[in-house]
């Protein structure tokens, strides 16, 4: 699974990092970026309900 964040899209409401911290984070524009460049299995589902709980839609997962 391949997820990544659209920064043009991302406003950095921030409940993806709440959602999922292992793999989301705010940068110091705070705007949302990946933590890792793989995501762990374990994490899937939780990056699955960060991507649905994004009001912006700036989530992107390719199964
Ligand atoms: Fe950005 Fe979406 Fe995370 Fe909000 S929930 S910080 S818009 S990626």
């Amino acid at each position: 699974m391949r997820v990544y964040v659209d920064p043009d899209l991302c406003s950095g409401c921030g409940p993806c990092v709440d959602t999922c911290p292992e793999v989301f984070d705010l940068n110091d524009d705070g705007i949302a970026f990946m933590k890792v460049d793989e995501v762990p299995e374990d994490f899937f589902d939780a990056c699955r309900d960060a991507a649905d709980g994004c009001p912006s839609e700036a989530i992107v997962i390719e199964e």
